[in-house]
């Protein structure tokens, strides 16, 4: 069979650029396609803050210009390769020259910018794939203007659309957005009570409409879930599917992992890590107390407001707390506070650094991930991989992935509970630190399990291939 041509268009990817779990699938999944005779490239902006170590090695390929709105902007078409993909980067100072990846006055126009580039640099970069795979509201252009614009263009190229959170969904003013798309009538797909939703035309244009759990793709056509989009997601349901993402488990292995302190494939290894962590973190050094850690963007969409509701009755008990992330001020205010106020007891790193994510996971013993939604949730797979068991809100990702400890069958990887309720966490969390105090032979049998927990991107790899083979009739 004719190897398949994946070109995928995402604004992240591990390593060069990562602002959460979006960056994890886009470094991890094309490699595991790669692996499957299938010709995957990628194409992402070429932000400033990509590491030297790479940028040196990029080539420079070609230049062009794209219009958006009145105005020609410049294109330059970097390459890289690695792992068997082939990696493209989009350069313009102008746009992507920032601080961060995200969050500037003008990020509509600098996607509509990144979007026109994508679909006009397939004739330059001579790849013209069989599956155009855009992800999330920052690509969400790209299926709608392939149907309505670049359809002559690129007959044989059917559009892949994922959502990995439905909360962002590229949602502006009708007078901000339509001067920039260049069209020459109204974007219908696009209209949402008077503004105009990127992510809207993206559902009703592309071809196949995935998300990154089976749970996720139920609980999207429910007003509670759907961010007003669910009555979309009813009307798509046809071409939509929940693949479960994977973790890429060569980058979050403990036995290779240089960025942890020591390391290792067993719980002895773990108690290592657990002691330096805390030596690194100034909190005392004592195994036998519980570190109850968080790697999460401060956000509502985390549970931080029934942690924040419960916070004075979970430090009650006798166990670390150690927080690793940025967001909402209302947030890192508040770990901040905490920190000071109770100083031995828990530890708050307002920042964004992967090398001390790896520290955390390997040093806990218990991660929290009381999410009020988690399309999928990668850091309960990646807390599991070191032998940290996971406590979760039963949705999304999180519902497909974990399953309670039961003592007497000796099965589960973890706690959980259901309803998005304060002293519902709270319960959970003393029962994970009851049985952490009380039953260490069945701690160690939990950690054993979690550690025996996989979510690698094989099995979620074929999943794609059967559906774009679908979807292009090369079954
Ligand atoms: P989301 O994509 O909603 O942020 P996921 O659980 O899918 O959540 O993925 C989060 C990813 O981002 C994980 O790899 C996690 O380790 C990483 N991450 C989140 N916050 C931080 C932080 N402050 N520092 C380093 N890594 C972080």
């Amino acid at each position: 069979m004719d190897a398949l041509k994946i070109l995928f268009a995402a604004s992240e990817a591990f390593p060069f650029a990562k602002s959460g779990g979006l960056g994890d699938v886009i470094g991890s999944l094309p490699k595991a396609l790669a692996k499957k005779n299938t010709d995957v490239r990628v194409i992402l902006p070429k932000y400033s803050s990509i590491a030297d170590q790479y940028v040196q090695k990029f080539k420079f390929l070609m230049h062009f210009n794209v219009k958006v709105g009145y105005e020609e902007h410049y294109v330059g078409i970097f390459e890289y390769k690695t792992d068997h993909v082939t990696f493209y980067f989009v350069d313009n100072e102008s746009f992507f020259s920032r601080n961060q990846l995200y969050g500037d006055y003008d990020d509509a126009e600098r996607f509509i910018f990144f979007s026109r580039a994508v679909l006009e640099c397939i004739p330059y970069i001579d790849f013209f794939p069989d599956i155009l795979h855009c992800h999330d509201w920052q690509t969400a252009l790209i299926p709608f203007l392939l149907k309505e614009q670049y359809h002559w263009h690129y007959l044989n190229t059917k559009s892949v659309f994922t959502i990995h959170n439905i909360k962002y969904q590229g949602l502006y003013g009708f007078n901000d957005l339509n001067p920039l798309l260049n069209l020459e009538y109204f974007p219908s797909a696009m209209e949402f009570y008077n503004k105009l939703n990127l992510m809207k035309g993206a559902l009703y244009s592309a071809d196949l409409v995935t998300t990154v759990s089976p749970s996720y793709a139920e609980e999207l056509k429910d007003p509670y879930y759907g961010e007003n989009l669910d009555g979309v997601v009813r009307d798509i349901d046809f071409k939509l599917h929940g693949i479960l993402n994977g973790i890429d488990e060569s980058v979050y292995n403990p036995q290779t992992d240089s960025d942890i302190f020591t390391q290792y494939t067993t719980f002895s290894g773990k108690v290592k890590n657990k002691k330096a962590l805390q030596e690194y973190l100034d909190l005392p050094i004592n195994p036998d107390i519980p570190v109850l850690s968080m790697v999460t963007r401060l956000v509502e969409q985390k549970g931080l407001d029934l942690v924040a509701g419960v916070i004075h009755e979970i430090l009650q008990m006798d166990l670390q707390l150690v927080i690793l992330g940025t967001g909402e001020s209302q947030y890192e205010n508040l770990f901040r506070e905490l920190a000071y106020a109770y100083p031995k007891k828990v530890c708050a790193c307002i920042d964004f650094d992967e090398s001390l994510s790896r520290k955390i996971y390997a040093g806990s013993d218990l991660f929290l991930m009381p999410s009020k939604f988690e399309p999928c949730g990668l850091s309960q797979m990646i807390c599991m991989r070191y032998g940290t068991v996971p406590i979760v809100r039963e949705t999304g990702g999180l519902k497909d992935t974990i399953q309670y400890y039961n003592c007497e069958t000796k099965t589960g990887n973890g706690y959980s509970f259901k309803t998005y309720n304060a002293h519902d966490m709270l319960y959970t969390i003393q029962a994970a630190v009851g049985l952490f105090y009380d039953y260490k032979s069945d701690w160690q049998q939990l950690v054993q399990n979690c550690f025996n927990t996989h979510f690698n991107w094989d099995m979620a790899a074929e999943t794609y291939l059967y559906f774009y083979r679908k979807t292009t009739n090369k079954l």
